[in-house]
């Protein structure tokens, strides 16, 4: 059960972390990237947003555990001295009253494994990494997972025009769905809430399906079979991060396609908590490429689970054929 205590305080450090990636964007530190042992980019932005989150939600409830995308053992290396000094420079300019070490300290209580069992929050500090690095889409991603269900979802998407007809227009979101109370979305900087829904386009030939700007993400060459298959005229909207779920759920897309291009892959919660929940709460249905729910039980990843199919829920079932008949047509010519 949410109340509206942990909604709050929720909201309260993904618009902190907000603040601080369009101040690390804006002063252009997103050149200053390492590399991590997986080779994916890391910014001083990630490590920042994480540790004001984390601080956040340890002063509120000192007892939830976090499941964090991130860890400190890069920062604390000598040899990265001025990547830890730029990530004090913002995490501190944020809050104020953290130390150093304190900083460190929040940034690894990100360290939870998750599972089936209590309360857990989860945190992708910047998704769509690559995003944020090129100035296009990321996301601030923190969801609340209970007993293995998700609770609540809050992304913030700084960088997402508040009207899609005026791409130049203002730019910043901010979506929260709670279990049972709907979904909502505010601007960043007015802070208003409104009630938001998917579309109900009941017709595949009008939808418009997002999937990610990556292709090594999910492949561009499966979901355009799959719009064949499904008649959809639309090209296919790319963006990064879970920025693409909250497009779905205010309607300006009916399908969110994830298709997996390796075999091996399965997807990690914090990619799709908070995304999926929001969804939910604003009337569609999210499960992976063979109509499963997501199962957020299994520790840090959906490892019961393989790619992702979200939509308005008026043509789910037919979503889900088209794409196994396309992964079906592959198999056989592989
Ligand atoms: P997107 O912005 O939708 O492209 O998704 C970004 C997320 O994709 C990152 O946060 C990664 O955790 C995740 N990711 C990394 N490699 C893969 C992969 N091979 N397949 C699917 N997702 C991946
Ligand atoms: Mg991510």
């Amino acid at each position: 059960m949410i109340v509206d205590v942990e909604r709050r305080v929720a909201v309260e450090s993904v618009i902190k972390a907000c603040n601080l990636c369009r101040t690390v964007q804006s002063a252009h530190v997103a050149g200053g990237v390492i590399g991590k042992e997986d080779g994916s980019p890391v910014t001083v932005a990630d490590f920042g947003a994480q540790a004001v989150v984390s601080a956040h939600l340890m002063a509120a409830f000192p007892n939830l555990p976090l499941v964090g995308e991130e860890d400190s053992k890069l920062l604390r290396r000598k040899d990265n001295a001025t990547l830890k000094q730029a990530v004090m420079k913002y995490a501190q300019g944020i809050s104020p009253h953290l130390s150093d070490s304190q900083v460190l300290e929040a940034i690894d209580r990100g360290a939870a494994d998750g599972g089936p069992q209590g309360r857990f929050w989860t945190l992708d500090p910047i998704d769509g990494t690559k995003g944020f690095l090129r100035g296009d889409q990321y996301a601030v991603a923190l969801a609340l997972i209970e007993n293995g269900r998700v609770v609540l979802g809050v992304l913030g998407c700084p960088n997402l025009p508040l009207n899609p007809a005026q791409p130049e227009g203002p730019r910043g979101a901010l979506f929260v769905g709670a279990r049972g109370q709907g979904a909502g979305l505010m601007s960043l900087d007015e802070r208003a809430e409104r009630k938001i829904r998917v579309t109900d386009i009941e017709d595949p030939a009008q939808a418009v399906f997002c999937e990610s700007f990556e292709s090594d993400h999910s492949s561009h060459d499966d979901s355009l079979r799959v719009a064949k298959l499904l008649g959809t005229k639309h090209p296919p909207v790319r963006m990064d991060s879970q920025a693409k779920y909250g497009v779905l759920a205010k309607g300006d897309a009916a399908i969110y396609l994830r298709i997996p291009t390796e075999k091996s892959y399965t997807e990690l919660i914090w990619d799709h908590a908070a995304g999926a929940m929001i969804v939910e709460e604003a009337g569609g249905v999210v499960t992976d490429i063979h109509g499963k729910p997501l199962d957020f039980s299994a520790g840090k990843r959906l490892s019961r689970n393989h790619g992702v199919i979200a939509s308005n829920g008026k043509f789910h079932g037919r979503i889900v054929e088209a794409v196994n008949s396309v992964i079906g047509t592959h198999r056989t010519r592989d």
